[in-house]
């Protein structure tokens, strides 16, 4: 099969994106297929750190075609912001860059909204990145969405902006107490943006399965992780859509018979941005140390990481729901400096052990881990292009991931650059 999917096997900011990005030198297209500008894959080209937030990660190869699927939400201001900045580090977006017409908008009402609910929640907020992706997700399973193949018709999108802002402002006004929005501002910004995007839009799905029906590589790049999807994650601290392996066939109007391989990214510890429970969280100064050699900072919002060990049962969990056939273990250089490296090989829940991640995010927050300790390798691994290459400690500790899941790990990530990366078997 000549498609595979890229997703995220922990809570997200895996480094899924430099590994889309090194893969599609060896395809010819990436298919985004859910999640909008909240994501943010940080990747590395001539030697600058670049941060795309709706566009696929193979948008700075040459050749490749890149294309945003029917299942994400688009900010089309952000979008044009986004096209502006990556065009002037000399990235081409022209004809290499497709935008499904059944993709929806995501609106300043969504924002807005978010923002006032998340206030209301208090103690209880979520933690969301405020970019008005749950309120743009709700509104297209309530029919009040807007998809953005409308913007070519411009007077029914007015027509259409006008009624659903209208009662958006209501809400805004009298549930929350809040400002209304500036609906004729919101209509000039949204023309302006209509004739830039004009030329992406375009019906995508037959694309893509003529691609793969004709034996083109085509990636799946997946954004957030496993463990906050939005049926599958620790609800209710989840995004709002399927961030797994089943999302690419609504994400994109491929079937689930023409997706091929499914690859797992894992760090080689654990972060998690937001609320929400991890049992492998680490609070002491070891925590610190990843996050330092990490730089573990959103890449949307800045907001510091919160870091931990390797948790095998939550990997397990997430093999299981995304069938992942190989895993690619990334940011394994962070890890070179520890004497001993614990990985969690089992919860104690109540008293009792198991292996089985509770989907309950209430007795997940009571979980007691199990460790089991590594010894480190202290030696620097950034260098390193073979297995041959890679100290005997931290072979091992690739050797383990693999024991303990059952699943071959394809690759290794030791450092940010493209080339940073010791492959143990061909992916595409
Ligand atoms: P994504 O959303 O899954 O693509 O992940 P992010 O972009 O949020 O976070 C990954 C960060 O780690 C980026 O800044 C990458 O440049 C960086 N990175 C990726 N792989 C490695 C690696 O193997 N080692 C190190 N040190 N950094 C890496």
């Amino acid at each position: 099969m000549s498609s595979i999917v890229i997703v995220g096997a922990q809570w997200g900011d895996e480094g899924k994106g430099k590994i889309t990005n090194s893969l599609a030198s060896c395809a010819e297209m990436v298919v985004r297929f859910q999640g909008g500008s909240n994501a943010g894959h940080t990747v590395s080209v001539s030697g600058e750190p670049v941060v795309f937030h709706l566009l696929p990660s193979g948008i700075s190869v040459p050749g490749v075609l890149c294309v945003i699927g029917p299942g994400v939400v688009i900010d089309p201001v952000g979008l044009v912001a986004e096209i502006d900045e990556v065009r002037g580090k000399g990235i081409e977006v022209s004809s290499n860059f497709l935008i499904d017409v059944g993709a929806h908008m995501v609106m300043p009402y969504h924002r807005a909204l978010e923002a006032a609910e998340e206030e209301s929640r208090g103690n209880a907020a979520i933690g969301t990145t405020k970019k008005g992706i749950g309120p743009a997700y709700a509104d297209r399973y309530s029919r009040e969405g807007i998809p953005i193949g409308l913007l070519a018709s411009f007077d029914r999108f007015e027509e259409r902006l006008r009624a659903v802002a209208g009662r958006k402002n209501e809400m805004l006004t009298k549930l929350y107490g809040a400002e209304p929005l500036d609906i004729d501002g919101m209509l000039e910004e949204m023309r302006r943006v209509a004739e830039r995007l004009a030329p992406h839009l375009a019906d995508t799905p037959e694309l893509v399965r003529t691609a793969i029906r004709s034996g083109e590589n085509v990636i799946f790049e997946g954004a957030q992780g496993t463990l906050l999807d939005i049926s599958f994650g620790t609800y209710p601290f989840v995004t709002s859509s399927h961030t797994s392996a089943a999302g690419v066939a609504p994400g994109t109007g491929v079937p689930p018979s023409m997706i091929g391989d499914i690859i797992g990214v894992a760090k080689a510890y654990v972060t998690r941005v937001g609320a929400g429970p991890f049992p492998t969280e680490s609070f002491d100064r070891h925590g610190e140390t990843i996050r330092e050699r990490g730089k573990e900072r959103g890449a949307t919002t800045g907001r510091p990481r919160r870091c931990g060990w390797l948790d095998i049962v939550a990997l397990n969990y997430a093999i299981a729901i995304n069938g992942i056939d190989h895993l690619v273990i990334t940011k394994l250089d962070v890890l070179d400096t520890f004497e001993r490296i614990p990985v969690c090989v089992g919860y104690r829940i109540d008293g009792e052990e198991t292996d089985r991640f509770p989907r309950n995010a209430e007795v997940l927050a009571r979980v007691e881990p199990i460790y089991e300790e590594m010894p480190g390798w202290r030696a620097s691994t950034h260098e390193a292009r073979e297995d041959g290459d890679l100290p005997a400690e931290a072979l091992a500790y690739i050797r383990k991931i693999e024991e303990l899941t059952g699943v071959p790990v394809a690759a290794a990530s030791v450092g940010a650059s493209p080339h940073a990366v010791v492959q143990f078997a061909e992916i595409l």
